[in-house]
């Protein structure tokens, strides 16, 4: 399994370097998205044409940005529709908010009914899907929204994404009970010196990342994910002052991981 970083910053906009930034979205082998935030746009046609399933951990924009797009681009080039594989509660959102004809075409519908663009997949927490050899479970969050994280198991190691999350408990008994975890990337959204902000919006600080770790029984490379842009040199110097001993690394696009 190899698992390819479109994008994971909390924000757009360009760096000294020109680099752009772009939103969360990790490419699974050629054929599974994990989030479809404005990262997907680096992707081809023939790239986008491939994909066949994008698991969802919530509907924040940073995070669903592309997911309407993909179809009106390549949706006649497919001869299935695509699959969208979420918890109920987030599904009902996509349902209600996206593919509503008002802001979006009606895509769970169109072209027609019986053989639209895309499809609802309902998971379950905790429960996994399995495609091919690739097992893939809904892991809890805690966000101001419906939320999960997700493992990835290849069969000889996994990687743990958190998705957006706060405090929570239940992803690290979770976590703790994966006995093959290779990689785990945690969100980290603000600097300490936005805690309140961090607790306001459910996000995590290098504080409240602290705190998580301690829950953690360790074994794996930790990957830290969603910086604020502007931010990200002074969340990471506050993580490495933190926890240094884990050897957190920020996260890039363009990495792979390799299960
Ligand atoms: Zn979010
Ligand atoms: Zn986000």
């Amino acid at each position: 399994m190899k698992v390819r970083i479109l994008g994971c910053s909390g924000g757009i906009g360009a760096g000294d370097d020109r680099r752009r930034l772009r939103t969360t979205s990790m490419l699974v082998d050629d054929d599974i998205l994990i989030d479809a935030g404005t990262g997907v746009a680096e992707l081809s046609l023939d790239e986008l044409a491939a994909i066949d399933h994008v698991f969802i951990t919530h509907t924040h924009l940073d995070h669903i940005a592309c997911l309407p797009l993909i179809s009106d681009s390549v949706g006649d080039l497919r001869r299935q529709p695509l699959l969208v594989h979420a918890i109920e509660p987030i599904l009902k959102i996509l349902r209600q908010h996206l593919f509503n004809d008002a802001i979006w075409p009606d895509f769970l519908q169109l072209p027609s009914p019986e053989e639209p663009f895309v499809r609802l997949q309902q998971l379950q927490l905790g429960a996994t899907l399995s495609l091919g050899s690739r097992r893939i479970t809904a892991l809890p969050a805690s966000h101001t929204v419906p939320a999960v994280g997700y493992h990835l198991d290849s069969g000889s190691a996994s990687l743990v994404f958190s998705g957006d999350t706060h405090v929570c408990d239940d992803f690290w008994r979770e976590v703790n009970g994966i006995d093959n975890l290779r990689y785990l990337i945690m969100e980290t959204a603000f600097a300490d010196a936005d805690l309140q902000l961090a607790k306001a919006s459910r996000h995590l600080s290098p504080q409240l990342l602290a705190g998580e770790l301690a829950k953690w029984k360790g074994g794996a490379e930790l990957f830290i994910t969603h910086l604020k842009p502007g931010s990200q040199t002074l969340i990471m110097q506050e993580i490495a002052a933190r926890l240094g001993r884990y050897q957190p690394a920020m996260l890039n696009d363009d990495h792979v991981f390799e299960l």
